[in-house]
């Protein structure tokens, strides 16, 4: 009876074992890994990330004159952090963050949108590819 009692009074003054969710975030599990972020202004455009992704959740477009514009599909990424291991410039140019990826931002890349862009992407690189070859020969075809 009195350790009931003991056990009643300390259990009073104790914090709650459940959580106060969603009022209270969730803490975070152990080797979180969220969302990929991405700043431009440190991409040294090495396509490491590109590379290493094993779904193809990175991909850059190539401009003519070389620039290369980054795209991420939160859709098919599966939160492996290759990418983010494999950056040179990781930390800065690419991470992953506290946040996870919401049904929104999964929603502005629908999988019809990222095939698009996939062919995209390829045509792309071979535009360079043959611009770049053109180049070359023009460089090395003598003129009269
Ligand atoms: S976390 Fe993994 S799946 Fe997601 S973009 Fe990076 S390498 Fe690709
Ligand atoms: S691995 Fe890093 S530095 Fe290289 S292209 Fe990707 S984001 Fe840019």
């Amino acid at each position: 009876m009195i350790a009931a009692l003991k056990t009643a009074f300390t259990n009073l003054f104790s914090p709650p074992l459940t959580h106060g969710y969603p009022a209270v975030p969730l803490p975070k599990p152990e080797h979180w890994r969220g969302l990929i972020e991405y700043n431009k202004d440190f991409c040294i455009f090495c396509d490491k990330c590109e590379k290493t992704c094993p779904p193809g959740a990175i991909l850059f477009s190539w401009a003519l004159d070389g620039s290369k514009t980054y795209h991420y599909n939160a859709h098919l990424c599966i939160y492996c952090g290759d990418c983010v291991r494999e950056c040179p410039k990781t930390g800065q140019a690419l991470w992953q963050s506290e946040t996870k990826a919401t049904p929104a931002l999964k929603a502005d890349m629908p999988n019809e949108k990222w095939d698009a862009l996939e062919l995209n992407v390829k045509e792309s690189k071979e535009a360079y590819k043959a611009h770049k070859a053109a180049q070359k020969k023009a460089k090395e075809t003598p003129s009269d």
